[in-house]
């Protein structure tokens, strides 16, 4: 194959131009701030190489500053004695702020991460509403009551907030991350630290901007910019943190769970994923074939719902590939900026290098290339892309089976049985998502029952609402995200006994 035979968006003037670099730091107690060391880093657009944006580089004292403030702006209720309605108005503001910037968000989460800014403004877009989703619950904290423990007691179980929780996210959809945690926090009367990833700090930023705007209390929400360790780790391990809600890699999902035990915080973790799709023989191949082309794509794959792993019945996997590889031809890839792209660059060239090296193992130990399977040159663009990619002849051990390869690549396997799909699906370590494709509904359910996954999509692929709960099981995570238990994450019941009346019988 060349690439003459795919669809190729080339760089332009208009379209790849960088802005000005944009100059990032710290909020700090309200307060915009350099580094105490003076330190800076710097993020160039994956796509073209220009440079984007200049950041504070966040050490230990930093982070420490900002955690005082959100322990004392916690500890001082100036956020949790702010009544729930009051709470759900701020966040709808927050919301309808975030409308009112899309585009100049979009537009830096492009340019940092090297994703399509067509997507880039669909997602600003999706976390304005669960701004909005997150406002709802904010009016609606109830705990219980229980009035049948005798005639003197009355019980009651209270919802109260966690208190100081560090939020770590990562560069893959930088603004839409923060949007699954931040707003529920806020709403259950936490105050937060946040730090983005290194690669893609700037959108993060600006929304502490439009929570300033929207009138948020100094304190509530702190911003550190910077790397894992010290940022990270001093969030992870800090006495006066109560809670790390975080979105990333399982390596260091693990990392965190064991810097966290120390003091024993609350953890909730998002993580990778190797989710599979399993395509029966009475399934829509060209419903399917879509949602697989979009599924493994989107995002250039660097996503951690990538449906990176076919599973698909051997009597159909050379129809069903046949038609992936003519629908991977047309799928736009090139210039993020440009409206027409469909996928864009790879965050860095180290990562471009670890997606190559998936392949070239893949196909050392047996695998078949039937589409892709090296960089791309985009014509005026210095960056780093990736090929559509779709591997056959896959074995279930192999490391492009059973690892986040998070590329455009797609690997193929095939089954016989029901009890062999499932076997299969379920060999990953991970449990993030699972799909199935037939037009047998007993089959779909016979699936959703027993692949071992938070989420499982039938006959589609990667649909996703605020109402909806997000997360996963085995590695893929602790705890959900989104849907009416997005807030519960950062509350803690109290419960309260209360006699009434003279009647406690005396100890002594
Ligand atoms: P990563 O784990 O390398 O980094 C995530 C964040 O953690 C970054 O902000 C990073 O600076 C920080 N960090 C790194 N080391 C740390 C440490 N020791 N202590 C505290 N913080 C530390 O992940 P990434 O490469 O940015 O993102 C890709 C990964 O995220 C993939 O594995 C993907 O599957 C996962 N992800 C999961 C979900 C989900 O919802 N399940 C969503 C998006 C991405």
């Amino acid at each position: 194959m060349t690439e003459h035979d795919l669809t190729l968006v080339a760089g332009s003037a208009e379209t790849s131009c960088g802005p000005d670099v944009v100059e990032l730091q710290h909020l700090i107690d309200g307060n915009w701030t350099d580094s105490a060391s003076g330190e800076t880093f710097e993020r160039h657009s994956p796509a073209s190489g220009q440079l984007i944006s200049r950041a504070s580089r966040g050490d230990a004292s930093d982070t420490e500053k900002a955690i005082a403030a959100a322990r004392k702006a916690f500890d001082d209720r100036r956020w949790s004695d702010v009544p729930g309605a009051e709470r759900a108005r701020f966040l709808n503001r927050v919301a309808d702020l975030i409308d009112t910037n899309r585009t100049r968000i979009a537009r830096l989460e492009t340019q940092e991460s090297g994703k399509p800014i067509s997507q880039a403004e669909a997602e600003i877009e999706g976390a304005a509403n669960i701004w909005r989703y997150a406002a709802t619950l904010a009016w609606n904290i109830r705990g219980e009551s229980q009035n049948a423990l005798g005639p003197d007691m009355l019980g009651m179980v209270l919802k109260v907030p966690v208190g100081v929780v560090s939020i770590i996210t990562p560069w893959n959809f930088p603004f839409l991350i923060v949007s699954q945690k931040l707003p529920f926090a806020l709403a259950a009367g936490c105050t937060a630290v946040i730090k983005p990833s290194e690669l893609t700090s700037a959108t993060t930023v600006l929304l502490g901007q439009l929570l300033i705007e929207a009138g948020l209390p100094a304190g509530v929400v702190n911003i550190v910019l910077g790397y894992g360790d010290p940022v990270g780790t001093v969030m992870t391990t800090h006495a006066d943190v109560d809670m790390v809600s975080f979105t990333g890699s399982t390596g260091v999902g693990k990392s965190i769970v064991a810097a966290t035990s120390a003091t024993l915080k609350k953890v909730s973790l998002e993580l990778g994923g190797k989710n599979p799709q399993v395509i029966f023989a009475d399934a829509d191949l060209d419903e399917a074939a879509d949602a697989i082309v979009f599924g493994v794509y989107f995002n250039a794959g660097e996503c951690c719902n990538s449906g990176s792993r076919i599973i698909v019945h051997e009597d159909v996997a050379d129809a069903l590939n046949e038609k992936i590889v003519a629908l991977s031809r047309k799928v736009p890839f090139g210039d993020p900026m440009n409206p027409e792209t469909r996928v864009g660059a790879i965050i860095s060239k180290t990562h471009q290098d670890r997606i190559d090296g998936y392949v070239r193992q893949a196909v050392d130990a047996g695998a078949r290339v039937l589409l892709g399977g090296e960089a791309l040159s985009i014509d005026g663009l210095s960056g780093n892309f990736y090929q559509p990619t779709v591997v056959a002849d896959v074995g279930a051990q192999m490391p492009i089976a059973t690892e986040e390869v998070f590329g455009p690549v797609l690997s193929v396997l095939t089954f016989r049985t029901f009890d062999e799909a499932i076997a299969l699906a379920n060999t990953a370590s991970y449990g993030l998502s699972a799909g199935v494709w037939s037009d047998n509904v007993h089959t779909c359910l016979e699936f959703v029952r027993r692949a071992e996954a938070g989420t499982v999509w039938t006959n589609t692929w990667m649909d996703g609402y605020p109402e909806l709960p997000f997360g996963g099981v085995k590695e893929s995570g602790l705890g959900r995200e989104l849907g009416s238990g997005g807030i519960e994450e950062f509350l803690e019941l109290k419960t309260v006994q209360m006699r009434i009346g003279k009647t406690r019988q005396k100890w002594v």
